[in-house]
């Protein structure tokens, strides 16, 4: 009936909807992921000292384990490689590593690129301990652990106190990115130098992709469901009425290594598109659903023609120009009498879908009385509503229905700019003339 004006307001009212969930939920959103913001900084530097103290368990253990001794070359303990440089003494610490190892995956998972750790002795023999053992190890075997001082050397390189002096520094390092030889894999490292009576007996070195901070935020937003992103770089935006960004300092690396938790506005926006999408969308169907329930309950059962009541409740004053045509079945009491009421019904039915199937989906066919039915036609060309109105006349004379002639009058009002009222009134009146004159015509009114 009016399901194509219907579609056209229910998609209107979808997109006012759109418009108003996206901005609600892009206000409460962001709220959410501001907080984010400066959580996540905490959770970050926490994990960061997490690691570092799982590193720091190495000492007390190496100081309280047994000595192993071992030949020169390279021998497998416990997964881990351990390259010796010529026969002596070893510090049996596999279980040890396999331990740090096992924590410190449990905070970044894979990007714990290698751990290795470094035994000092006061003889030129010289242990490094692997895992995994890669072929950077293999050529610091031929190099540095034929090196007495290659130790002291690493100690100096990274600017590490040595011996052991002030309690109050960074006992050990996180460097700054660099690529490691052979693997060319890009990665940072931490250095854990160790002692006994200030002596230095060992490092531990934690190698660590370059870009496991950005995968513990990517983590953290996995499981906070925020969406916050961090990066090295001073943010170019930033408001001072949205306290969006946030600077960290980690613990223990170098000055400039600074970074800038931020919400990440695309994924935010692209968040926030999907849903209010999905919730309009849901919206509109609900309205359409809501729409073709209403449509279906507005039918009269016999026919399918809208129902006057609801008609006159819902329609009645929305109808503007358009013009009435009331069609009456032509001496109808006759044809109840001689056939019976069944046969009176069907004939109703019949009559309703020719009249069904004679209109346009905008217009409006009602079943106003027994057999009495009027049109709503949104035409306002004189001859082509006459037109119409013969066609429907003709179409209901020239068939045979329920095996018999059946016959219509029909009355017609063009009029424009006048209540419905006045427009049936008048579509009335023709409608008289036209049972006058004898019926079976249609009658416009002048
Ligand atoms: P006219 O040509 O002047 O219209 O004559 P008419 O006999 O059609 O007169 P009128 O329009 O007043 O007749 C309406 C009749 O329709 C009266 C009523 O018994 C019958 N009627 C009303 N509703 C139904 C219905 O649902 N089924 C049947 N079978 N008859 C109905
Ligand atoms: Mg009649
Ligand atoms: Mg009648």
């Amino acid at each position: 009936m009016t399901l194509n004006n219907d579609i056209v307001l229910i998609v209107k009212k979808g997109m006012i909807f759109f418009v108003l969930s996206f901005a609600i939920i892009f206000y409460f959103f962001t709220i959410f992921n501001m907080a984010k913001v400066n959580e996540a900084s905490e959770v970050i530097k926490q994990k960061i000292n997490n690691i570092y103290d799982i590193v720091r368990q190495i000492t007390p253990f190496y100081l309280n384990t047994d000595d192993v001794y071992m030949k020169s070359g390279i021998s497998y303990v416990n997964g881990i490689a351990v390259m010796v440089n010529e026969d002596h003494d070893v510090r049996s610490i596999s279980t040890a590593i396999n331990e740090v190892e096992k924590n410190i995956r449990e905070i970044i998972y894979d990007d714990l690129w290698g751990i290795a750790v470094i035994q000092r002795t006061d003889t030129t023999a010289n242990t490094a301990h692997f895992k995994p053992l890669r072929e950077v190890h293999i050529d610091l075997n031929s190099q540095g652990l034929h090196d007495e001082n290659w130790i002291e050397r690493i100690m100096e390189n990274e600017n590490l106190s040595y011996p052991y002096n002030d309690f109050s520094k960074c006992d050990l390092k996180l460097t700054e990115n660099y690529i490691e030889n052979f693997s060319n894999e890009k990665i940072r490292s931490i250095f854990y130098p160790f002692y006994e009576n200030r002596k230095l007996i060992g490092v531990v070195l934690i190698d660590i992709k370059h870009n496991f901070i950005e995968n513990l935020i990517d983590n953290y937003n996995y499981e906070n469901h925020s969406k916050i992103e961090i990066s090295d770089k001073k943010p170019i935006y930033e408001f001072d009425f949205l306290p969006s960004v946030k600077k960290i300092k980690l613990p223990c690396t170098p000055i400039k290594s600074e970074y800038f938790i931020t919400i990440d506005w695309l994924s935010v926006i692209s968040w926030v598109l999907v849903y209010s999408s999905i919730l309009s969308l849901f919206f509109m169907a609900f309205e359409y659903s809501r729409k073709l329930i209403n449509l279906a309950i507005s039918k009269d059962k016999m026919t399918g023609l809208m129902r006057r009541d609801v008609f006159e409740r819902c329609y009645k004053s929305k109808q503007k120009d358009c013009a009435v045509i009331i069609v009456d079945i032509d001496n109808f009491k006759l044809i109840n009498d001689n056939h019976g009421h069944l046969i009176g019904d069907d004939v109703i039915r019949k009559v309703s879908r020719i009249l069904l199937n004679s209109i346009r989906i905008d217009d409006i066919a009602i079943r106003w009385g027994g057999e009495e039915f009027v049109i709503l036609l949104d035409i306002y060309n004189e001859d082509e509503i006459a037109k119409r109105a013969e066609s429907i006349r003709k179409q209901i004379a020239e068939n045979t229905i329920s095996g018999m002639i059946v016959t219509v009058s029909i009355g017609v009002c063009i009029s424009k700019d006048i209540p419905f009222e006045a427009k049936f009134k008048h579509a009335d009146d023709a409608l008289y003339q036209a049972k006058k004159n004898g019926r079976n015509q249609v009658v416009c009114y002048a």
